[in-house]
C-alpha cells in the first residue's frame, strides 16, 4: 500500500478539505501518518461505570449510563445556564452548562441512552456535573475501551467542534482503513536489545489501550524510538566530524605546565579538577579537534582549569585565548591569571571593547608575532583585525552568553580549527546536556574546593522585614558586606525601576552609618564599573542591584545576599545569584524575600532553594517544574528542537538506553551501511533530512 505519509488527510472519511485545512494550520497534521503520530497527552480510566447512587463527594472523573429526563434554563444574560436532570434508575443528578446552551439543546434529547463522563461536585446539597461529555450509548468507539485517550486541541479547533473526541474518532477511522501491517521502523536488533513492542502494536495501543500495561509499553516503544533517532543523529555527526576534522596535536606536557603545577599552584587541585585536566589532555593529544563542555557550579574552580589548559597549548607552541561575557569578568580573569603566571614570565594581554586604539596596537602586534601567549577578552576578540599568529586553544567562559554564530566566527579564522573548551556554571540536567550538547564531550566538576562553608538559604516573608534588617546590621557590624537584589527582568519595566530606586532610598535611610552602591542595566558602563569597584574595595558595604551582578564581581567579604521578590525569579537565576556569596571563609547567607500569598508551586520552587546548594539538583527540579523547553541553555543554544512524546524531564532512563544502543551501533557502522542497519538509515533520513544540522553548528 501507499506510504501513509503520502496520503492527504482530506481524503480520510469524515474529514474533507475544511477540516483538513484546520488540522494543517492548528496541529501541522497533513498526512495520514501525521495524524497517526499525533499522540494523546493523557488517559483516563473508563473501564468502570458507576451508578448514580454510588456517587460520593470525593470522586474524580467518572462514567455513568442513563437518560436525560428534562431540560430547564435558569438565570439571565451572562449568568444564564442550562440544567438537565439525568437519571439511571438508581438516582438523579443535575447536568449543568454555562456555555454553548443552544448547541447542547439541539444536540441532546430526552429519553435516549447516553454514556456520560464528568466530575461530580456537590452544590446546594445536590450532586451536579458541569459540562459533561455525552455519547450515544451505542456510539462509543469501542465498548471494551479501558483507557480513554485525550488529545490536545486548540481554541480554533474547539470552536469548529473538533475536540479531543473528534480526533480520537478520526484516528479510529484511519486505523481501520489501514490494510495490512505497517512497516517496522526499528531494526530487529534494536527492538530486541531494548525489549520493545512492534510498531503496529505500539501505534494501536498508544491510541486505544486496553489497559495500563498496553499503554506503558506503547509509550516506551515510541519514546524510545524518538530519542533513539535523535541520539543516532547527534552522535553520528559528532563522529563524522571527529573523523573529518583534524585538530592540532599537543603531544607533550611541557615545561610551563609542569613548572606551574609544581611551583605556582596556590592550592591542591580537587580530584574533579584533576580528572577534567586528564580528559582535556587526552582530547588535545588525540589529533582531533577538542569540543568539550566543562560544567561546574559557581566557585567550583574552573578558572584554574582554563589557565592550565592554556598552558598545554603554550607548551606545544600555540597561543590560547579566553573569552568572557562581560568586561568586568574579563578584567577579573586577566588580573588573577596574570598574577598566577607572573613567575613564568609569559605575556598575557587583555583586549576589551573599551581599550583605546593606542592601547590596542601593541597588543595586536604582539598577537600577530606570537609574543602574546594568552589573550583574554570579551567579544572584542572576534573583531576584524584580531589576528593570531598561531591560535591553538579557545576557552569560552559562561557559554550561554555566547551565541552559536559567534562561536562559528571564531572557527572561521583558521584552517585547522583550534580546540574549544566551553565552561559554564549553569548546571544543565544530564538529559538536556546529552541532547543539546550531545555532540560535545562533557566534563563535570561536582565538588567544591575544601574548606567552604555551605551557604545557608532562608525563605522570609515581607512582614519579617524588621528582623531581616536586624540581622543585616549584625553582619555589617562584623565588617561583612551585603547584596540586595531586585527583580528587573525587563530593564525597561517602569514599575521595577521604581521599586529598585525606592529600595535604594529605603536602604540608605535604614542604614545611614553605611555606604550604599547601586548598579542596574540602565547605567553607563563606566558608572556601573565605578559602583562595582567601590563595593569590591569595601568603600561601600551594601550593594543594591539588579541581576546585572549575576555574573560578575568576586567579593569574598560579601556574606549576605538578599533577593527581593524572589518569587519572580527562575530557579537557575536564583542559584546563579546566590553564587555571589560564600566565596570566602565566613558563613554566608542567602535570604529569599517574598510575598506571603504564594501559589503552592512557587512556594515549592523557593523551598528547593532552601534545601539544597547543589546546582544539578536545582536544575533537575527546574526542568521538572517548567519543562525542558524553558530551560536556560536550550534557547541560548540556538537549537530548536521539539519532542512529540518523550520528555527530557521524565525519560532520562529511556534516553540513556537509546543513547547507549545508538553508540553501540555506530561503533560498528558509523555510515549505517550494513544490511542490518538499513531500516535505521532510512528512518534517520526520514526524520532528520529536513532539519537543521546541529552537529555542524556547535
Ligand atoms: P568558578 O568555577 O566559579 O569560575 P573560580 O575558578 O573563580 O570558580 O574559583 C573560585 C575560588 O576557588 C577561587 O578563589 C579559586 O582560587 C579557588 N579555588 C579553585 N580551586 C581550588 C582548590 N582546588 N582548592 C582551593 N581553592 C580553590
Ligand atoms: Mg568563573
Amino acid at each position: 500500500m501507499a506510504e501513509l505519509s503520502d496520503l492527504d488527510i482530506k481524503y480520510l472519511p469524515g474529514i474533507g478539505p475544511k477540516r483538513a485545512e484546520l488540522l494543517a494550520r492548528e496541529l501541522n497534521i497533513r498526512s495520514y501518518r501525521d495524524l497517526l503520530y499525533y499522540f494523546p497527552y493523557k488517559y483516563i480510566d473508563r473501564s468502570k461505570t458507576y451508578r448514580i447512587s454510588e456517587i460520593t463527594g470525593t470522586m474524580p472523573y467518572i462514567q455513568l449510563n442513563g437518560r436525560i429526563t428534562s431540560f430547564t434554563t435558569q438565570g439571565e444574560g451572562a449568568r444564564r445556564r442550562l440544567i438537565a436532570t439525568f437519571s439511571d434508575g438508581t438516582g438523579v443528578i443535575d447536568l449543568v452548562w454555562f456555555k454553548g446552551i443552544k448547541y447542547v439543546m439541539e444536540r441532546y434529547k430526552t429519553g435516549i441512552n447516553y454514556t456520560l463522563f464528568g466530575k461530580p461536585t456537590l452544590f446546594n446539597g445536590r450532586y451536579n456535573i458541569a459540562h459533561p461529555e455525552l455519547d450515544l450509548a451505542d456510539d462509543i468507539i469501542d465498548r471494551n475501551i479501558g483507557l480513554q485517550a485525550y488529545y490536545n486541541t486548540t481554541e480554533r479547533m474547539k470552536s469548529a467542534f473538533v475536540n479531543s473526541k473528534t480526533l480520537h474518532k478520526m484516528i479510529h477511522t484511519l486505523w481501520n482503513s489501514i490494510h495490512g501491517p505497517l512497516e517496522e521502523t526499528l531494526s530487529p536488533e534494536v527492538i530486541e536489545k531494548a525489549h520493545l513492542m512492534g510498531i503496529n502494536d505500539a501505534l494501536c495501543y498508544i491510541h486505544f489501550p486496553r489497559n495500563i500495561e498496553d499503554m506503558r509499553r506503547a509509550q516506551m516503544r515510541l519514546k524510545f524510538e524518538e530519542l533513539f533517532y535523535l541520539q543516532l543523529h547527534i552522535l553520528r555527526y559528532a563522529r563524522l566530524r571527529n573523523h573529518n576534522i583534524g585538530g592540532h596535536r599537543f603531544s607533550r606536557i611541557g615545561e610551563y605546565f609542569n613548572r606551574f603545577y609544581h611551583e605556582c599552584l596556590p592550592f591542591t587541585l580537587t580530584d574533579d579538577q584533576k580528572n577534567v585536566l586528564r580528559e582535556i589532555r587526552a582530547d588535545v593529544g588525540s589529533g582531533r579537534q577538542m569540543n568539550r563542555l566543562l560544567q561546574g557550579d559557581v566557585g567550583s574552580g574552573k578558572t584554574i582549569i582554563a589557565l592550565m589548559t592554556a598552558l598545554m597549548a603554550i607548551d606545544n607552541g600555540y597561543q590560547a585565548c579566553i573569552m568572557a561575557p562581560t568586561e568586568i569578568l574579563a578584567a577579573q580573569h586577566y588580573e588573577s591569571i596574570s598574577e598566577l603566571l607572573m613567575p613564568l614570565g609569559l605575556r598575557v594581554e587583555l583586549l576589551t571593547g573599551s581599550r583605546r586604539k593606542r592601547e590596542r596596537e601593541p597588543i595586536l602586534a604582539g598577537l600577530a608575532s606570537g609574543d602574546v601567549r594568552i589573550l583574554i577578552g570579551t567579544h572584542a576578540l572576534l573583531e576584524e583585525g584580531v589576528i593570531f599568529n598561531n591560535l591553538g586553544m579557545v576557552i569560552i567562559d559562561e557559554q550561554h552568553r555566547f551565541g552559536v554564530a559567534q562561536r562559528a566566527k571564531l572557527w572561521g579564522k583558521n584552517t585547522i580549527p583550534p580546540h574549544v573548551l566551553v565552561m559554564t556554571a549553569t548546571p544543565i540536567p544530564r538529559t538536556l546536556a546529552m541532547t543539546v550538547y550531545g555532540d560535545l564531550d562533557v566534563s563535570l566538576i561536582k565538588q567544591l574546593p575544601p574548606g567552604r562553608k555551605p551557604i545557608q538559604t532562608l525563605l522570609q516573608y515581607d512582614n519579617r522585614r524588621e528582623q531581616l534588617n536586624a540581622s543585616l546590621r549584625r553582619q555589617l557590624q562584623k565588617g561583612r558586606q551585603v547584596y540586595i537584589v531586585y527583580p528587573l527582568i525587563e530593564e525597561s519595566e517602569k514599575s521595577d525601576m521604581k521599586s529598585l530606586l525606592e529600595g535604594y532610598e529605603t536602604v540608605q535611610r535604614t542604614f545611614p552609618e553605611y555606604t550604599v552602591s547601586m548598579v542596574h542595566g540602565k547605567m553607563k558602563p563606566v558608572e556601573k564599573e565605578e559602583q562595582m569597584q567601590r563595593f569590591a574595595r569595601n568603600e561601600a558595604q551594601i550593594m543594591v542591584a539588579t541581576t546585572v551582578i549575576e555574573v560578575g564581581v568576586n567579593v569574598p567579604n560579601a556574606t549576605v545576599m538578599v533577593i527581593e521578590n524572589a518569587e519572580r525569579f527562575g530557579l537557575a537565576q536564583l542559584h546563579q545569584l546566590r553564587g555571589r556569596v560564600g566565596r570566602g571563609g565566613e558563613q554566608s547567607y542567602c535570604i529569599l524575600m517574598s510575598r506571603y500569598d504564594l501559589t503552592q508551586e512557587t512556594r515549592k520552587r523557593l523551598e528547593i532553594m532552601t534545601e539544597t546548594n547543589d546546582g544539578f539538583v536545582i536544575a533537575e527540579a527546574d526542568m521538572r517544574m517548567r519543562g525542558p523547553g524553558d530551560m536556560e541553555g536550550t534557547q541560548q543554544s540556538g537549537i530548536a528542537f521539539e519532542l512529540h512524546i518523550a520528555n527530557l524531564a521524565q525519560d532520562g532512563q529511556i534516553l540513556q538506553l537509546a543513547r547507549d544502543i545508538a553508540m553501540d551501533i555506530l561503533a560498528d557502522d558509523v555510515m549505517l551501511e550494513h544490511h542490518r542497519n538499513a531500516i535505521l538509515r532510512k528512518e534517520l533520513h526520514r526524520n532528520y533530512s529536513k532539519k537543521i544540522n546541529w552537529g555542524q553548528i556547535s
